[in-house]
């Protein structure tokens, strides 16, 4: 796999996979039917990151990650083919695997590739024993359906996250990494701050250029604002000209510099066609620790912080408990 190709790959899982590891009921519930009709103690649906194995959902193993080095899945990943191990003590690539050779004493794999509509190979769905065994082509052909199954449903969740305009993720998207990040703050004390964005007077962009021009400064922006964040950070398109932003770990003095750069480079922002369009934004902050668990209050205060910052003359950021600009 070329390097490009991998870093191609590395997106498609972030689109993806775009929160944490936590189990869900689909796919638990095909981890059960696999070990079930092919009588095998453990089961898992496994995403390999740059460096990572996340197992988004297992049965018989009490494991979250691995080291992606000692991922069985990952000659899955790295050939996008189905792999047939009968007895991994006999398979020198993975007879010193530590799954092998530890607790967990495997010696029996089956995985099928999960693998994008763009053919880009994240994960795979494995049955696991600790026993050598013989697969049934008819076994192996059910993993593989399974597997295609947990594709679909992958892809299927991502498009009902995701913008359709921007490919950023929609509001439906938003909230739910925003009750996770609250409930992880609320859990660990860690910072993290929000910030809701509108565009300021953008009628007068549509007015002036029309729609199909505002919807073409909208998908250029959000990929303007991509480039201002890290990777922990998320951005959604919420509304029409809203975007919303999310900075875990982050504190409201240090978000606060963060967001007003992503402001000064919508000042400067220009599209090629159009050099006398120009825009700037209003941006409301709040500290997320300060509402418990209380979402709708919290988006209530950021709401009315943008509006204050669009009553004091648009193009700033304020916060809630109401200050002076930032
Ligand atoms: P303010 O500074 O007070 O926020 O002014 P505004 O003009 O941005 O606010 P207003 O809420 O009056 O108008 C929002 C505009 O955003 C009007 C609407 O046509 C435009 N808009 C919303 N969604 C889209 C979209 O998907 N594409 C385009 N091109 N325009 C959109
Ligand atoms: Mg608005
Ligand atoms: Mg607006």
């Amino acid at each position: 796999m070329t390097e490009s190709c991998e870093t191609l790959r590395l997106k498609e899982l972030a689109r993806i996979n775009p929160a944490t590891t936590a189990s869900e009921a689909n796919f638990d519930l095909i981890t059960r039917l696999v070990q079930q009709i092919l009588h095998v103690p453990a089961v898992a649906i496994t995403l390999i990151d740059h460096d990572t194995q996340y197992l988004r959902a297992r049965q018989g193993i009490d494991l979250e990650t691995t080291k992606r080095g000692d991922a069985v899945c990952d000659i899955v990943v790295r050939s996008g083919k189905p792999l047939i191990i009968e007895d991994m003590h006999k398979d020198a690539r993975v007879a010193d695997n530590p799954a092998v050779t530890g607790p967990m004493g495997l010696r029996a794999y089956a995985g099928a590739p999960v693998t994008t509509k763009a053919g880009f190979h994240l994960g795979s769905l494995c049955a696991l024993d600790t026993k050598p065994r013989v697969f049934s082509p008819e076994q192996i052909d059910i993993l593989r359906s399974f597997a295609l199954l947990v594709s679909d449903l992958l892809e299927l969740r991502a498009q009902a996250d995701q913008d359709y305009l921007t490919g950023i993720l929609n509001r439906r998207g938003f909230e739910t990494v925003l009750e996770r990040e609250m409930s992880r703050t609320n859990r660990n004390g860690s910072a993290a701050t929000l910030a809701l964005m509108d565009l300021d007077h953008f009628k007068s962009v549509n007015d002036t250029y029309g729609h199909p021009v505002g919807d073409k400064v909208l998908k250029a922006l959000a990929d303007l604002l991509s480039t201002r964040l890290r990777k922990s950070d998320y951005l959604a398109r919420i509304g029409g000209e809203e975007f919303a932003v999310l900075l875990p770990d982050t504190a409201l003095e240090r978000a606060a510099k963060v967001v007003n750069r992503m402001r000064t480079s919508v000042a400067q922002f220009r599209l090629d066609d159009y050099p006398d369009l120009s825009l700037t934004i209003s941006i409301g902050l709040v500290d997320i620790t300060r509402y418990d668990q209380d979402s709708a209050a919290m988006m209530r205060e950021v709401d009315a912080a943008v509006y204050l910052a669009k009553s004091k003359g648009r193009n700033q950021t304020r916060s809630i408990p109401t200050g002076p600009s930032l």
